[in-house]
């Protein structure tokens, strides 16, 4: 039977986990049928052999850990930052030439803006921010609008399906499989790569990125000011948090739009999202209700987001985030191992 490709997109060596949600939902679609990866190499950071290994290990490793049959590498001396319509082109000549019966990549950005760019070139339609997606004659698809607040089933009429999977909406499960490994040189013209990134800026404070932070702090009109966000940011750095925030904290200039959370922000998944003076409109629920456990500070006991909240404590955000910093704070100093009283800190 005809292969399921899918996109993976890839950083460092590691796959992303959007991209590894779209594999999983991709292999119970396939039900058997083989399951082929694209990777498309963009030597970020890494130079010379050392990405080539790097992408080749992280090609063998999605046949052992996630049951993909083959992997194919695209290779092309243009590649070196992301350019849409070139991974369009790409990701369709593989298609072309594998015969492929379905597309699927993750539901992010790039993955919506390359997939969009697959559609318009093959004539097909594509279904975007799936959820669950049950094949047959007519595929039948469960997809996020309205940024998550509704559910729309819809069948997919079109000889080859295009598919992207909403982020963090599908549990990733390992599989193994012998995965046979292909390197190819995709045919590009100049047009296709006049659209690229130019340049790459890495976020103030450098780490956590918000989208797959583990847990986010996040700050709303309640923090009151730029300045005010020294006591979230402060929360973030003592927990190794990323920092969020609502769309009225982006409108005011408190922090830069990277930040935002919700439907026209970034989607997070984190294990605990700390809410701190945030209403939790529809707009910005659409950003977290992914996250496991919400906390909210809010000094408003009636404020909507409590209606989500698994944890809440009602008073100042001003009193309470300082408070949440010097627990932790005192806590790590009583455990802390104690200091060597010997001179020269020699051991006894
Ligand atoms: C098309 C569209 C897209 C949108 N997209 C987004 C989006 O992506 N993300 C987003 O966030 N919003 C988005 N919005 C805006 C959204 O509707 C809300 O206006 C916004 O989320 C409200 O931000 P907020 O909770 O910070 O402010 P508010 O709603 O004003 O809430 C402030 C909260 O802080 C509490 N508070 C005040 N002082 C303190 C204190 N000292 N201590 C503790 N609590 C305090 C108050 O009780 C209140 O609950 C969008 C709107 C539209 C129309």
């Amino acid at each position: 039977m005809a292969p399921v490709l899918v996109l993976i997109e890839h950083a460092s060596g590691k796959p992303s986990d959007p991209s590894l949600q779209a594999l999983t939902l991709a292999r119970s679609f396939a039900k058997g049928d083989s399951v082929q990866a694209l990777l498309i190499s963009t030597p970020i950071a890494l130079e010379g052999e050392l990405w080539r290994d790097t992408v080749t290990a992280l090609a063998y490793d999605l046949g052992a850990r996630h049951g993909v049959n083959s992997t194919h590498i695209a290779e092309h001396e243009a590649l070196d930052s992301f350019a849409p319509d070139a991974w369009a082109a790409i990701l369709g000549q593989l298609a072309d030439r594998l015969n492929a019966s379905a597309i699927f990549a993750a539901g992010t950005d790039r993955g919506n803006d390359v997939m969009a760019r697959v559609a318009a070139r093959m004539g097909l339609p594509v279904a975007t921010n799936c959820i669950s997606v049950a094949p047959g004659d007519q595929i039948t698809v469960t997809r996020q609008r309205w940024g998550g607040s509704l559910l729309e089933e819809a069948r997919i009429n079109s000889p080859r399906a295009l598919i992207t999977v909403a982020p963090h909406t599908v549990a990733v499960e390992s599989a193994a499989a012998e995965a046979k490994v292909e390197r190819f040189t995709p045919q590009l013209k100049e047009h296709e790569l006049v659209v690229r990134v130019a340049e790459r800026v890495s976020t103030k404070g450098g780490g956590v990125s918000l989208a797959e932070a583990k847990v986010v702090v996040s700050g709303g009109r309640g923090v009151g000011s730029k300045e005010g966000f020294a006591i979230i940011e402060e929360l973030a750095g003592l927990l190794g948090a990323a920092v969020g925030c609502s769309r009225v904290v982006t409108s005011a200039g408190w922090r830069p739009h990277s930040d935002q959370v919700g439907q026209t922000g970034t989607k997070v998944a984190p294990d605990l999202y700390i809410a701190c003076g945030i209403s939790g409109a529809t707009q910005h629920m659409a950003g977290c209700k992914g996250a496991k456990r919400i906390l909210a500070i809010n000094s408003d006991a009636e404020a909507p987001i409590m209606q989500n909240a698994d944890y809440a404590v009602v008073g100042d955000l001003k009193e309470i985030v300082p408070a949440i910093s010097a627990e932790i704070r005192a806590a790590r100093a009583a455990h802390a191992p104690l200091p060597n009283p010997l001179p020269g800190g020699e051991r006894g």
